[in-house]
Formats: structure tokens, sequence, C-alpha cells
């Protein structure tokens, strides 16, 4: 059994609390990415995990075991940090093999193993080469290849491809993913980049200010957002927030006033049993259809600032109210600075977030 459990894990640095509560339960054969801005908390959770940092109070469970207590060369786990230090004077092979010098095997074992990683990983052709002479991507793969060479019973990244250049990445983010696959292991991840959590985790733990916020896919994160946070931290262009009024509710549809406007907008009956008429609506910038002439069923708003993306176009238009609203449209409608847009949501993807900033959900 191959899994990782987190309950009510909980660590403090005297006053300061770094991680509150977390609940988080890993599968065997599951990649969980921990997701969040700079100091909300995902390395202090991962630590936890591995036993580099002993929690103030809850409780850590590998593979069954409770770990709280054991160091972690006793908890057998793979860690792969960030700053993956190999030994310079080592050749490729021999830094691999360096975890399985504490276990009693043979060379011939030792070589086999090696070979089989590298194989893996794509690193047989410069067993023999130390690491001054390989590429950055293929230090990447080392420091990914020493980890799971020992079989462990669960892997933990540590912003594993942050080092590396853009395009680099963007292909290792596939070959780790293609590897973790295969080796059916609980494995975290902990990045700040939202591309690579939506890309590489089966599901995302977002963290802010030492809790976790929303755990869900890939898809859940994005198409339902559990809150304001969430909804403008995952998604590129970010999600429109505006705070709204809500004036009225009737058959479904919500009369509010949207930033100086009055609108009708279609949304679930739950936003009409809301104590308070504040609300905050989020819509993302793909979640637009331009119409041809103003209606209350659509947001007025002139085009400000155009921004070629390639194949579709990122337009800032200001609302009567004075906000900025980010529009993508494909490059075809060839938006004009100084244009009026009428601009009617996408049921759908509007989202509606009580006073507290919780989505409301049916
Ligand atoms: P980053 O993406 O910048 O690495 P993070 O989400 O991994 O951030 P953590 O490293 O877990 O964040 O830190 C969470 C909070 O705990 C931060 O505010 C940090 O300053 C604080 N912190 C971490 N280690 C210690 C420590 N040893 N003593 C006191 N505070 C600490």
């Amino acid at each position: 059994m191959s899994t990782i459990e987190l309950k009510q894990a909980t660590k403090k640095y005297g006053d300061f609390v770094a991680a509150r509560d977390v609940d988080l339960s890993v599968k065997k054969g599951e990649v969980v990415c921990l997701l969040g801005p700079s100091g909300c908390g995902k390395t202090t959770t991962l630590r936890m995990i591995a036993g580099l940092e002993r929690i103030t109070s809850g409780e850590v469970i590998v593979a069954g075991q409770r770990m709280n207590d054991l160091p972690p060369e006793k908890r057998d786990i793979a860690m792969v940090f960030q700053f993956y230090a190999l030994y310079p004077a080592l050749t490729v092979g021999e830094n691999i093999a360096m975890p399985l010098h504490h276990e009693k095997i043979s060379a011939t074992e030792m070589k086999s193993r090696v070979d089989k990683v590298a194989e893996i990983l794509h690193l047989g052709s410069v067993l023999n080469r130390l690491p001054g002479q390989v590429s950055e991507g293929e230090k990447q793969r080392v420091a990914v290849a020493r980890a799971i060479v020992r079989d462990p019973n669960c892997f933990l990244f540590d912003e594993p491809l942050s080092r590396l250049d853009v395009e680099l990445r963007h292909s290792m983010r596939g070959q780790i993913k293609q590897v973790l696959a295969n080796l059916s292991k609980a494995t975290v991840i902990v990045t700040h980049d939202q591309l690579e959590a939506l890309t590489m985790a089966d599901r995302i733990a977002i963290m802010k200010d030492g809790i976790i916020e929303q755990v869900g896919t890939p898809h859940e994160v994005f198409a339902k957002p559990a809150n304001v946070f969430v909804g403008s931290f995952i998604g590129t262009p970010q999600m429109n927030l505006v705070e709204a009024k809500l004036s009225k509710f009737e058959k479904g549809k919500a009369s509010i006033n949207f930033n100086g406007q009055d609108i009708e907008i279609t949304t679930n009956e739950r936003v009409g049993k809301l104590n308070s008429p504040k609300i905050t609506i989020g819509i993302r910038p793909r979640a637009f259809t331009a119409e041809s002439k103003a209606s209350n069923e659509n947001i007025q708003a002139v085009a400000e600032l155009i921004e070629p993306m390639g194949a579709e176009t990122l337009v800032h238009a200001r609302t009567k109210g004075g906000n900025d609203i980010r529009v993508v449209v494909p490059r075809e409608n060839r938006v004009k600075v100084g244009e009026a847009l009428h601009l009617r949501p996408d049921p759908a993807q509007t989202h509606v977030f009580g006073e507290n900033g919780k989505a409301v959900r049916l």
C-alpha cells in the first residue's frame, strides 16, 4: 500500500501558523500538486510529510503507518528538491547509485537497478559522464533517477522544474508525468506554477495562508472554484471579479447592479436565497459573447487596450463603473481601441460568490 495521509496537520513556528489543519490524502498511483502563492505553506506541508519538520499537531500517515515520531530516513520516502545537489566528482551512474549503498545488495544488482532507471529516464548514454558534462535537463533527470532507484513508498517533489528554462520545463513536465504514471506511487509535487499543476496533477490542492482552500481535479478547480481566491488564482488570463449588488431574483434570473449598470444574469436558485445582497461575480475572459447592441443582459464597456496573443486577442475594456474587464476574443474579431462592446456573460461560466467569498452552488 502506498498512500499519504495528513490529518489536521498543523505546523507552528512560535505563534506563526505556517500550515493549519491540513487534511489531504493521496492514493497509490495518484499525483497531487500543492499549489499556491509564495509563503502559503506548500513546502512546510511537504516537509511535514517527509519528516523534515516536526508537526505541531495532527497526524502524518504513510502506507498505513503513523509517521509523526519517525525520522525522515525511516519513512521510506524519496524527495526531489528544487536545488538538487549532484556529487560533482562522481559520474552520473554513481550519483544515481548513491541511495543504494545503504541497501545490502550485490554490485550486479546495483548496476542492473541503475541501468533500469537510466533507461526509464533516457540517461543510458551519459552514465559515465560527470554532472559538469551533462545538460541542465539531464541533471534534473539524474535527480529524479536517484529518487526512484530505491523503490520508496512515495515521492515528494519540491519545485522540481523551477530551475529549468521554459522550453525544457515543458518537455520535462510530460516526461516526469509519464515516469510517475508507470511507477504507481503516491506523489506530492509542490509548485507555484499553475500550468505545471494543471498538466501534471491528478488533483490539485490550492493553498493560501497555511490553509488548503480547495482540493480537486484540474478541471474542478478551474470550472468550479470554491471561492474568490481559487477563482482568481487558477486560469490565465485571470478571471474577472467584480463586486456587485443583487437587487432581485426571479425565475432563475438575478438582477444585479454590476459596476454602475443594471443587468440580468441567468444563474442558480441558491443565489436567490443569499442573506446579503453583496456578491462578487466571476467571469472568465473567454466566457463572453460580444453582441451587436446593448441590452439588459450584456455588460457595456469600451475597449481600451488590445494585446495580441497569437490566435486570440486579449482586450482590456472599461465598464461604466470604471472597472477593467479582460475579454479574450478570436484574432479575427479585430476589436479596435475606443470601440463600444456589449459583452454577454455565458451563464454556465458565470460564478457567483457570496459576501463571505464562497461560491454559491446548487
Ligand atoms: P515558496 O513558494 O516561497 O517556497 P511556500 O508556500 O513553500 O513558499 P513555506 O516555505 O511553506 O511556503 O513557508 C510558509 C510560511 O512559513 C512562510 O511565511 C515562511 O516565512 C514561514 N516559515 C517557513 N519556515 C520557517 C521557519 N523555520 N521559521 C519561521 N517561519 C518559517
